[in-house]
């Protein structure tokens, strides 16, 4: 039977997919005794499945993509309007909608000012990557080309942004990795490393010996994401950040800020780096940027960086030789402007604030009742609680116990996240992050279904 996009016969639709979509990052033996889930609509912070089952969303389209909600009218007729009028042209020329955003996302980040286009957060890490291979050979005669990488990050899923996975698990398999890359520790003091007082400065200064034991003449760049999302929803110790950026200085090492999941608004400021005072060099962006409306993806710099390109000593290679053939569309762009137009029309900075405390609260509040709560972190709607076995010893609540929790919470129809799945010792954190639309009854649904999902699997 053919299928067609209006169909009602929805459990074929199921059949099509369990016969012929291979999913991401899903083991599919699951799915001889299970279906697989087919979303077939959303409005606002609510999803509907095949089977006619409703969702609050608790993780924006499952990978904290999807910012201002659901079913937004407007940029679909934004899309539509410039699809008709021009669709494409290659990235070696503009286009109205490309040059209209890029100027408006630079009015919102001081001290950059270049945006170059591609479509997923991987490819704009890559390119920044790239762009830092391309320099060391034009500036320091091939020598600065190491970037290095925190463990616990993650940065995509290419090889050359796997080669900076700080998740191991992720990694494996798809070796051998380019070179390079170079890892330093992460900066989570819930599970300390060192035994300090000023644990953020201790932290930094670990960078730094990576530095001096690699050569601060091999190191180009670092990579790093203002708030570890997938790895643990690590918020930065106090003082920090500060200490990178007078490390990065000091040794002339280009800062690289992934913003893929705390890009526009997710934090509560329209990026995360802005929260800690640092004056990036690149800042890559993707998940947040059309809020999954459309595929775009942002590699933004300083005109430092760019002008670096202009003056090499062989003029055949004096531009960043790279190309993204759909960086070219029009729909990202023109999806991107309205999807920043409602940010700030409706204030969804602000409500990210008052709302994200509200999550806080409530998940501080849950910690007094269930003692497998040992650590909740976050900033904005980007929220974390970590699962232990026991609080004195920290030690990880199997992965087992925490996909129950999360299937529980499924069942009750609230979706929320858990960190990346079987990698030891970073699987055991439930994750949430909320539309920017989100309401307080909303965040209180959340938290009341975790409560529920908690009683019920560690009764
Ligand atoms: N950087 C970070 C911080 C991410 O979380 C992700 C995706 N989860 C990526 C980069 C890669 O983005 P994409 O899947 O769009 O390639």
């Amino acid at each position: 039977m053919t299928l067609d996009l209006q169909t009602n016969d929805l459990s074929q639709v199921i059949e099509a997919d369990r016969a012929h979509v291979w999913h991401h990052l899903s083991q599919h033996k699951a799915y001889e005794s299970i279906d697989p889930r087919v979303f077939v609509e959303g409005k606002g912070m609510r999803l509907w499945d095949a089977t006619g089952k409703e969702f609050l969303d608790g993780v924006s389209g499952g990978v904290w993509t999807v910012n201002v909600g659901y079913g937004r009218e407007s940029i679909a007729n934004a899309v539509r309007d410039q699809l008709i009028k021009l669709n494409y042209y290659a990235g070696a020329a503009g286009t109205v909608p490309g040059a209209l955003f890029a100027q408006r996302l630079i009015e919102k980040m001081p001290g950059l000012s270049r945006v170059y286009y591609s479509n997923s957060g991987s490819e704009a890490n890559e390119k920044a990557y790239k762009m830092v291979r391309q320099i060391s050979h034009h500036k320091y005669g091939g020598k600065k080309w190491k970037i290095l990488y925190r463990d616990r990050d993650y940065h995509g899923t290419t090889l050359g942004t796997l080669a900076t996975s700080g998740q191991d698990q992720r990694a494996m398999q798809y070796g051998p990795y380019p070179d390079g890359f170079v890892r330093v520790p992460h900066c989570l003091e819930y599970h300390k490393q060192w035994d300090v007082e000023n644990y953020g400065e201790r932290a930094a200064d670990a960078i730094e010996e990576v530095i001096l034991r690699e050569g601060p003449d091999t190191v180009g760049a670092i990579v790093l994401e203002p708030v570890t999302a997938g790895g643990g929803v690590i918020t930065p110790p106090e003082g920090y950040w500060q200490r990178v950026q007078e490390i990065c200085r000091r040794y002339d090492i280009l800062l690289h800020i992934d913003e893929v999941v705390c890009g526009l608004g997710r934090t509560g400021t329209w990026f995360g780096y802005q929260q800690y005072g640092i004056e990036p060099d690149f800042v890559t962006m993707a998940k947040g940027v059309a809020s999954g409306y459309a595929a775009i993806s942002c590699t933004v710099t300083t005109e430092r960086v760019f002008d670096m390109f202009k003056d090499s000593p062989d003029d055949t290679l004096s531009y960043f030789r790279d190309i993204s053939t759909f960086g070219g569309c029009t729909a990202g762009p023109v999806a991107a402007l309205e999807n920043m137009r409602i940010i700030e029309d409706e204030g969804l900075l602000e409500n990210t604030i008052a709302m994200g405390n509200r999550l806080m609260d409530n998940l501080t509040t849950l910690m007094d009742k269930h003692a497998v709560i040992g650590d909740v972190r976050g900033k904005g709607l980007f929220c974390g609680a970590e699962l232990v076995q026991d609080r004195a010893t920290k030690e990880p609540m199997d992965e087992k116990r925490v996909q129950a929790v999360v299937a529980d919470c499924l069942a009750q129809g609230v979706i929320i996240g858990a960190t990346n799945r079987s990698i030891p010792g970073f699987n055991n954190t439930l994750c949430l992050s909320p539309a920017l639309i989100a309401g307080p009854d909303d965040i209180d649904a959340l938290t009341t279904a975790i409560d529920n999902a908690l009683s019920k699997v560690f009764a």
